[in-house]
C-alpha cells in the first residue's frame, strides 16, 4: 500500500478521498488554487501546495504543475477524484511516465471510453445493446441533419467529448435542428476543445439507471449493483438512489452482466460507472465513466464498502478485496446535491459567500454529509456550485425517505440560493415516495416543486418573533460591550434585564418582508428574562434561548428550534431549512431611491460574454435574445426585459463582467 498520496482535486471530493486515507494511514498531499486557498480540503490534508491561479486551466488542469508538486512532495500515487483530469489519458500517462501510480484504469481504457462516439462503436461490436442514432465520423452539418431525420424527431444531439450535460441540446422538429446543433458545437469547443457531436433517438421517458463496475489487475471483474440516477435537472443529477426501485434479480444480472462486458472490452482497472438508459423492458449503453462517480456513497450505503479504499488497493497491485459471492446490497440509500443554484431562474448557479451554514447531523451508516466548504467559505464562479451531497440509509425506500425528508430539514444555508427547497419537495412529493422515477420528473412536476407553490411558511408570528428577539438581544449585547469598554460597569447602559431608556423598556421595531410590506411590532422585557412581543396578530409571550444545539424561541408556551442570521440589516430567521428573509428598517431613515429597474440588463453572475445579437439602433420585442454569457461552463441567454430599442450594448464578445453590470441599455421611450 502506498505511503503518501497527492490528490488532483478540490471541495468535497479532495475530502473524501482524504478521509479513506487518513483511516488506511497514509500520509495526504492537498493541491489548491489561488481562489481555495484555506479551503477545507487544504487543512484536512497532511500537506497542501499552491498550483496557481483560480481558473482550472492554469491550476487543477495543469498537468505539468501537479506532477511537479507530486514529485517535489514524495507522493507515490495521485488520485484525480472526478471531474479535472480524472478523465484524461495524457495525465495518466504523464503520471506514469514521472514513476508516480495513476490511480484509476489504465489510459487506453481511459482513451476507448472517452469518446462517446467512439464508445458506442465499440460496445455495438461487444454486443452491447444501443440507443438508435448516428455515432459517425463525418460532421457535415446537412449529413448530421439527414440522421437526425433518419433517426426520426425528437433527437438529442451530445458531444462526443462530452461530460456533465455540456453541449446536449434536446431537437423537437427539423426547423430547429440548425440553431440547436450551432449552440450544440460552440458549448463543446468551449467545454473540450472539440465540437465532434453524435446524434440519438430521444427517449422521452427514461430512467438513468448505471452500474458500479470495480476491476482488478489480476483479472477480475465486479458488479457492485445499480444506482437510479432518475431525478435531474437540465440532464444533470440531482438525487440519486441504490437500489433502482423495481429492479428484480433477473434484470440486475443481465445489466450487471452488460457493464462488465463494457468493462473487460477495454481491459478495464479500477472503479468506474457504465450508465444506461432505460426504457420498460429495454436498456441501452449511454457511457462509461472510467473513473469514481458523484454518487458512489449510495453504493457504499448499501454494500458496506469503502470503494475508495478498493481504489486504493487496486492500484496498489492487490486484487479485488471480495468475490462476488459476498457481494450484496443491504437496505436502500439515497444522494441529494446540495447546490447553490436557484431553482426558481432555470437553476442559475448562484455565487457567494456562505454565511450560515449547518448540515444536519452525521449518524455513522445513516446520515452522511460529504462537502468541500464550512461556514465563512465562498461558493466561486470558477468551479461546480455543488456545496454538498447528504446521503442517508434506510432498512427500505420509505425508511430512508423519512431520513431524507428530516435530514433537508435540518439545513440551513444563507448566503447563496439553493435547491434545499427544491430537494425538500421532491422528498415529499407522492410521485417520488411512489418510486415513478424518470428523467422528466422534475421538469413534469416542475410548478408543484418550486419555491413559490410549496406550502406557506410557518405562522408568520413565529418569523416575528424570533426575529424581533434577535434584534432585541444583538442590540443588547452591543450595549453592555459599549458599558464595559466604557469602563463602568455601573452605568444604566449595562442594565440588559430591567431598565430600558424608554420607560417600561419597551423597543418598537420595524422589519421589511420579501414582498415589500412592512410591519412594525414591540418588544415589552419581563422579569423572567422573556418578553411580550405585540405582533400584528396580537401580543404573545416568548423568548429566546441559546443551548449547545442552537437556537430555542418559546412563544407562548410552545417552543421551537430555529436559527437566526443576520448581516447588516438582512435577518433570515431558518425553521425546519426554510429561509425566512426580513430587513430591519428605521423608519426615520430617508426613503431609499429604488435603483432603476426594468430597463436594464445586467449580467446575473460573474460571467464572460460570449455572443451579442443586437447592436444599437435595434427595436425588439419583449423577450428577444439579446446576448448570450457563458458562466461556470454553463450558456446563459439574456432577453429584453421590455419591448424597446437598443441604446448602447456596453461589453464586446470575450470580456468577463462582474454580477451586477449593466450590459445593454434602452433607449429611453420617445413620450
Ligand atoms: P453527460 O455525460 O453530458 O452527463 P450523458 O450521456 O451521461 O451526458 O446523458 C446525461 C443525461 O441525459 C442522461 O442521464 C439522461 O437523462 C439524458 N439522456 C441521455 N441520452 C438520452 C436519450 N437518448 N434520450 C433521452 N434522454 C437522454
Amino acid at each position: 500500500m502506498f505511503r503518501k498520496i497527492l490528490i488532483a482535486n478540490r471541495g468535497e471530493i479532495a475530502c473524501r478521498v482524504i478521509a479513506t486515507a487518513r483511516r488506511l494511514g497514509i500520509a495526504t498531499v492537498a493541491v489548491y488554487s489561488e481562489a481555495d486557498a484555506g479551503a477545507r480540503h487544504t487543512r484536512l490534508a497532511d500537506e497542501a501546495w499552491p498550483i496557481g491561479p483560480a481558473p482550472a486551466r492554469e491550476s487543477y488542469l495543469s498537468i505539468p504543475k501537479i506532477i511537479d508538486v507530486a514529485r517535489r512532495s514524495g507522493a507515490e500515487a495521485i488520485h484525480p477524484g472526478y471531474g479535472f483530469l480524472s478523465e484524461n489519458a495524457t495525465f495518466a500517462e504523464a503520471c506514469a511516465e514521472a514513476g508516480i501510480v495513476f490511480i484509476g484504469p489504465p489510459p487506453a481504457a481511459i482513451r476507448a471510453m472517452g469518446s462517446k462516439a467512439e464508445s458506442k462503436a465499440l460496445m455495438e461490436r461487444s454486443g452491447v445493446p444501443l440507443v438508435p442514432g448516428y455515432h459517425g465520423e463525418a460532421q457535415d452539418p446537412a449529413l448530421l441533419a439527414d440522421a437526425a431525420a433518419r433517426i426520426g424527431f425528437p433527437v438529442l444531439i451530445k458531444a462526443s467529448a462530452g461530460g456533465g450535460g455540456k453541449g446536449m441540446r434536446v431537437v423537437d422538429t427539423p426547423d430547429d435542428f440548425a440553431a440547436a446543433l450551432e449552440g450544440a458545437r460552440r458549448e463543446a469547443l468551449a467545454s473540450f476543445g472539440d465540437d465532434r457531436v453524435l446524434i440519438e433517438k430521444y427517449l422521452t421517458r427514461p430512467r438513468h439507471i448505471e452500474i458500479q463496475v470495480f476491476a482488478d489487475g489480476h483479472g477480475n471483474t465486479v458488479s457492485l449493483f445499480e444506482r437510479d440516477c432518475s431525478i435531474q435537472r437540465r440532464h444533470q443529477k440531482v438525487l440519486e438512489e441504490a437500489p433502482a426501485p423495481g429492479m428484480d434479480p433477473a434484470r440486475r444480472q443481465v445489466m450487471g452482466e452488460a457493464a462488465v462486458a463494457a468493462a473487460r472490452a477495454v481491459g478495464y482497472v479500477g472503479a468506474g460507472t457504465v450508465e444506461f438508459i432505460a426504457e420498460g423492458d429495454a436498456f441501452y449503453f449511454m457511457e462509461m465513466n472510467t473513473r469514481l462517480q458523484v454518487e458512489h456513497p449510495v453504493t457504499e450505503m448499501v454494500t458496506g464498502l469503502d470503494l475508495v479504499e478498493w481504489q486504493f488497493r487496486v492500484a496498489a497491485g492487490e486484487p479485488l478485496p471480495l468475490p462476488p459471492e459476498r457481494l450484496a446490497i443491504r437496505g436502500h440509500a439515497i444522494e441529494a446535491r446540495v447546490y447553490a443554484e436557484d431553482p426558481g431562474r432555470d437553476f442559475l448557479p448562484s455565487t457567494g459567500r456562505l454565511t450560515h451554514l449547518r448540515q444536519p447531523r452525521e449518524t455513522p451508516g445513516e446520515v452522511r454529509v460529504d462537502t468541500g466548504v464550512r461556514q465563512g467559505d465562498a461558493i466561486t464562479p470558477h468551479y461546480d456550485p455543488m456545496i454538498a451531497k447528504l446521503i442517508v440509509w434506510g432498512a427500505d425506500r420509505p425508511a430512508a425517505l423519512r431520513r431524507l425528508a428530516a435530514a433537508l430539514a435540518e439545513y440551513e444555508v444563507v448566503g447563496v440560493e439553493t435547491n434545499l427547497g427544491l430537494l425538500r419537495a421532491i422528498a415529499a412529493h407522492p410521485a417520488f415516495g411512489a418510486a415513478e422515477l424518470d428523467t422528466g420528473f422534475i421538469a413534469r412536476h416542475g410548478a408543484q416543486l418550486l419555491p413559490d407553490a410549496q406550502p406557506s411558511s410557518p405562522d408568520e408570528s413565529v418569523v416575528l418573533s424570533a426575529a424581533a428577539l434577535a434584534a432585541v438581544r444583538e442590540q443588547d449585547a452591543a450595549i453592555q460591550a459599549a458599558a464595559r469598554a466604557s469602563g463602568d460597569p455601573w452605568s444604566p447602559w449595562a442594565a440588559v434585564d430591567a431598565w430600558r431608556m424608554n420607560g417600561d423598556g419597551y423597543q418598537d421595531l420595524h422589519f421589511r418582508r420579501g414582498d415589500g410590506t412592512t410591519v412594525a411590532l414591540r418588544t415589552h422585557p419581563l422579569p423572567d428574562g422573556g418578553f411580550r412581543v405585540d405582533l400584528p396578530a396580537g401580543p404573545v409571550t416568548a423568548r429566546l434561548d441559546d443551548d449547545a444545539d442552537g437556537l430555542l424561541l418559546t412563544m407562548d408556551g410552545v417552543s421551537r428550534r430555529l436559527s437566526v442570521t443576520r448581516r447588516g440589516d438582512a435577518i433570515a430567521v431558518i425553521i425546519a431549512g426554510r429561509n425566512h428573509a426580513l430587513t430591519q428598517v428605521d423608519p426615520l431613515a430617508p426613503p431609499r431611491v429604488e435603483a432603476a429597474g426594468g430597463d436594464r440588463v445586467t449580467a446575473p453572475i460573474p460571467a464572460r460574454v460570449t455572443r451579442i445579437l443586437v447592436a444599437p439602433g435595434d427595436s425588439v420585442p419583449k423577450n428577444a435574445p439579446l446576448l448570450v454569457i457563458e458562466a461556470m461552463k454553463m450558456e446563459l441567454t439574456l432577453r429584453a426585459p421590455m419591448e424597446g430599442t437598443i441604446a448602447r450594448v456596453l461589453h464586446a464578445v470575450g470580456e468577463m463582467v462582474e454580477e451586477g453590470t449593466e450590459l445593454v441599455t434602452f433607449a429611453a421611450a420617445a413620450d
